[in-house]
């Protein structure tokens, strides 16, 4: 998610009472306070010792009512935002208020109808709960911090409740997947272990092309994709896996991309803090996506070797890398759009725009509105702007953002919230976009074929199909500065 660090609202102090919270509790029985006698069935127990678990602290208020603590990032309290606990031990029919009160932000798709996704043993599939059962406030407690509450009803005595943020993917769930596609041992697929987190996960990368197909004199075009630079920001793996998902099928659009263009990607940038339950920091609480400029073996080393694989390839006049793509999640903004950077020279500026144009015809969830290009100083350390910097005038560089919460489609008022499915299916639409990408610039037999310079093409791409987001001019810098006041990425 896009970053201004000068310009959030962080609600809670840096350091210091709730918010030096170090562990998730580990199966913690809550009684009310000076209650002697043995434990009984009503009284909860809340877990979060688990991959991506995040609960810091429950606090009991009554039979009825429990505060609950988001576990700051490791080593960086600053971040309250990821939550995943389970629940056992209830009654049924028992009612609940849980509030969840140290939020470190205060702008939250909560305002706009967001809610908490849950599941049960019983019940395996992750769902969101009725937005009518959630409320986001100001609260006179709590610092005058902003909270969400929501009303449950347990239901089944034998289950195990799970509550998150958001549909979890976790470390382990994308190493699963990944082993199940190099059992598919298919020859335009190739898995790597481009280094180790700090905690000695694995760093995966994966290439997908077809080796059989020639390669042009000046080499296959080359499209790079991260993910999951920020641990919290789950949606961006079901993107991810979209776009995996399609690019190794038997789709003809696939095939055709796989004899023409070479796709690396790397799943998940900082596997320690998915692992740990962070929401955007790495182990250290070092937020990776600020540290592109100078990534450091030892306390970085994942971004380090992603930085070194690029720069290498960027030096290597056999490789043409010419889209670089950041995927993350959104935290206050609807749809799925993208942030661009800004350049002097004007063809670059429409050249940049065609991809997000082109995406936005795919999906229905993609909003060209909310599609931005800018050159705040405080992402400098991005990945975008960095390489936007280091890659020369025929490379695009993007963050594809994905809301937590929902999308808006064309001549409808109401937000359609988000599933998994719906993740990796916009995950999908963006590999296939590459297709519409590249026929349309061998189409045009340009000097430089991999440019679209054509103001029709623009005219077409943004007359559209229909759609409300269509159409719409990209904001200037300045009007995008006062939007994003807030934002991070
Ligand atoms: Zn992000």
């Amino acid at each position: 998610m896009e970053e201004n660090v000068m310009k959030d609202v962080e609600t809670g102090v840096e350091a210091g009472g709730e918010d030096a919270l170090v562990g998730n509790v580990n199966k913690l029985t809550v009684t009310p306070p000076g209650y002697p006698g043995a434990q009984r069935k009503g009284h909860l127990v809340f877990d979060a010792c688990f991959e991506s678990g995040n609960l810091g602290r429950v606090d009991y208020i009554s039979d009825f009512e429990f505060d609950l603590f988001i576990r700051p990032d490791t080593c960086n309290p600053r971040f309250r935002v990821w939550f995943n606990f389970t629940v056992e031990n209830v009654r049924e029919t028992q009612r609940v208020i849980f509030n969840m009160v140290n939020f470190s932000k205060t702008k939250s798709l909560y305002r706009d109808g967001m809610s908490p996704v849950v599941k049960s043993t019983s019940r395996p599939k992750w769902q969101r709960l009725p937005a009518k059962n959630v409320y986001y406030y100001r609260c006179p407690d709590h610092r005058r911090n902003y909270v969400m509450s929501f009303a449950f009803c347990f239901d089944r005595e034998d289950d195990v409740y799970q509550f998150a943020y958001c549909y979890p993917y976790t470390y382990s769930r994308l190493q699963h997947y990944l082993a199940g596609l190099e059992r598919r041992n298919l020859p335009y697929l190739q898995r790597e272990q481009l280094g180790l987190s700090v905690q000695q996960r694995r760093l995966d990368l994966l290439t997908i092309t077809n080796p059989a197909h020639p390669s042009p004199e000046r080499g296959k075009k080359l499209v790079f994709l991260t993910s999951r630079v920020h641990p919290g920001e789950s949606p961006a793996s079901f993107v991810c896996q979209g776009v995996i998902d399609f690019l190794v099928s038997q789709h003809p659009v696939a095939q055709v991309l796989r004899d023409h263009v070479i796709f690396k990607i790397v799943p998940m940038l900082n596997p320690d803090g998915v692992y740990l339950g962070n929401y955007r920091c790495s182990l250290m609480g070092f937020d990776l996506n600020r540290y592109w400029q100078d990534p450091s073996p030892w306390a970085h080393p994942t971004l380090h070797a992603v930085k070194q694989l690029i720069v290498q390839m960027n030096q290597d006049p056999r490789v043409n890398l010419e889209f670089y793509i950041d995927v993350h999640a959104h935290s206050t903004m609807l749809n799925g759009f993208m942030y661009g950077n800004v350049f002097e020279e004007e063809g670059r500026v429409r050249r940049q725009a065609v991809f997000p144009r082109l995406l936005c015809q795919n999906a229905p969830d993609f909003s060209l509105s909310s599609t931005s290009f800018n050159r705040d100083s405080v992402k400098a350390g991005t990945g975008r702007r960095f390489l936007g910097g280091l890659l020369d005038d025929s490379s695009y560089c993007y963050t594809l953002e994905v809301s937590f919460y929902s999308y808006m489609t064309a001549g409808s008022t109401a937000a359609v919230p988000y599933t998994e499915e719906t993740y990796m299916k916009l995950g999908r639409n963006v590999a296939r976009t590459f297709l519409d990408y590249y026929k349309l610039n061998t189409l045009l037999k340009d000097n430089r074929p991999t440019h679209i310079q054509s103001s029709d093409v623009m005219l077409q791409t943004g007359s559209g199909n229909g759609k409300t987001n269509t159409g719409d001019r990209e904001k200037t810098d300045s009007e995008k500065e006062r939007k994003s006041q807030g934002i991070r990425h």
